[in-house]
């Protein structure tokens, strides 16, 4: 189906942070899968993974125990708030999972009227029909029959709507993602997500995060909420660099918040193999040591800097720079589809974002040299948009 607005590129292998291209070049990917090949491509600790449980044993239906499952549950929950945990193949069913769990709750607790899901504008959470109806960009939703009942976005920052919802006897959830992604790699202030979660409990409401692409390690922490302590949530969805590239999703939740989740609400049949387990498991451990968080922090710290100089310097081309680690947001003022073909020819692969944002999605194993490889080529392609702005 034509749904993909496709690069005329393709590539036929990687390593790292670079990308090989089927007609011979390298590129410094900062597109990473969009936040997904965490680790970069072919790392070989999940390499490994793959081929020893590839040679092991794939799939098993979940009617029976599946150790590697358990294990890799074991050690999410060791590392959050949550005590249990649903696997799934995508960031969509993760957060399918969380919507569900968080309107069985309200039932298990005898309140079915509790159905109201509260999410923010310019959020992204897939794309079912309970994730597009619960994310605020009306151009997924339309053409699609009518909205699901019980979905309304906030305006992101407008607290006296966000308390008055809370407030609503019919409230069942806020789903939120700590940095937004898609939207253009907005962060959430951390006070504001403590506030969040005291209203949350204050109310009997739900606080879900959607931490797909802002999770693993993404902002210098395992966790994004991990910045904000008291704001952790009581049910979270994560994917995308769980897996390293390959395809995992969790949803995972206090036992409190998890209690509608009985035998045989909900399931999957892919979701937890022993394969995704092995290889979610060797991405999990490789990420959440001091080498890669601490990694993230410095070289974003650089970023950071390095991105302010260069807006600084060409402030016709780049006017804001925003984000949280290796979530980087360039709000530009030309036209972002352009630019990242500027980047492209600079041998460099960025991200789209909403509010005209390029992102940098780097491995989070990007080295400094590697970042100061990316800025250099930045700056080539902003010394280009700035003679498209100037013939124009
Ligand atoms: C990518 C993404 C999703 C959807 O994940 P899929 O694996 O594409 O289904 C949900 N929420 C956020 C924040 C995402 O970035």
């Amino acid at each position: 189906m034509g749904v993909y607005n496709r690069a005329p590129l393709a590539f036929d292998r990687g390593r790292g942070a670079r990308l090989f291209s089927t007609d011979g070049e390298e590129y410094l990917d900062c597109v990473g899968g969009i936040a997904t090949d965490g680790l970069g491509h072919a790392h070989p600790v999940l390499v490994e993974a793959l081929k020893t449980q590839g040679e092991k044993l794939w799939h098993v239906s979940n009617i029976f125990r599946i150790p590697e499952q358990e294990e890799l549950a074991d050690k999410l929950c060791a590392h959050s708030f949550a005590d249990v945990v649903f696997f799934t193949n995508s960031g969509t069913e993760a957060i399918e999972c969380a919507l569900k769990t968080a309107r069985k709750y309200h039932t298990a607790n005898g309140q079915p009227e509790r159905t109201e899901i509260f999410g923010f504008d310019g959020s992204f959470h897939g794309r079912s029909y309970a994730a597009v109806n619960a994310s605020g960009n009306p151009s997924y939703v339309e053409g699609f029959g009518p909205r699901l009942p019980g979905y309304s976005q906030l305006k992101f920052g407008d607290h006296d709507a966000l308390k008055a919802a809370v407030a609503l006897p019919t409230t069942a959830a806020i789903i939120v993602e700590p940095v937004q992604g898609e939207g253009g790699a907005r962060a959430i202030p951390e006070h504001c997500l403590v506030s969040l979660r005291a209203l949350c409990d204050e109310h009997g409401v739900l606080l879900i995060y959607d931490e797909v692409q802002c999770g693993m390690g993404r902002t210098g922490k395992l966790f994004a909420y991990e910045w904000a302590p008291g704001g952790e949530p009581h049910i979270m969805a994560v994917a995308k660099a769980l897996g390293g590239g390959f395809p995992v999703g969790a949803c995972l939740a206090t036992t409190e918040a998890a209690k509608g989740m009985t035998v045989g609400v909900h399931g999957s049949t892919f979701g937890g193999n022993p394969l995704a387990m092995a290889i979610g498991k060797a991405a999990l451990e490789t990420i959440n040591t001091p080498e890669i968080l601490d990694n993230v922090k410095t070289v974003a710290g650089y970023f950071v800097q390095q991105l302010n100089g260069l807006k600084d310097r060409f402030p016709d081309v780049i006017v804001d720079i925003r984000g949280k680690g290796f979530l980087i947001g360039i709000k530009l003022v030309a036209n972002n589809r352009e630019f990242m073909v500027l980047a492209r020819e600079e041998k460099l692969l960025v991200a789209g974002g909403g509010d005209n944002c390029v992102r940098l999605l780097p491995p989070l194993n990007l080295t400094l040299e590697e970042a100061s490889e990316a800025i250099a080529k930045l700056e080539k392609a902003c010394e280009a948009a700035r003679a498209k702005l100037t013939a124009a």
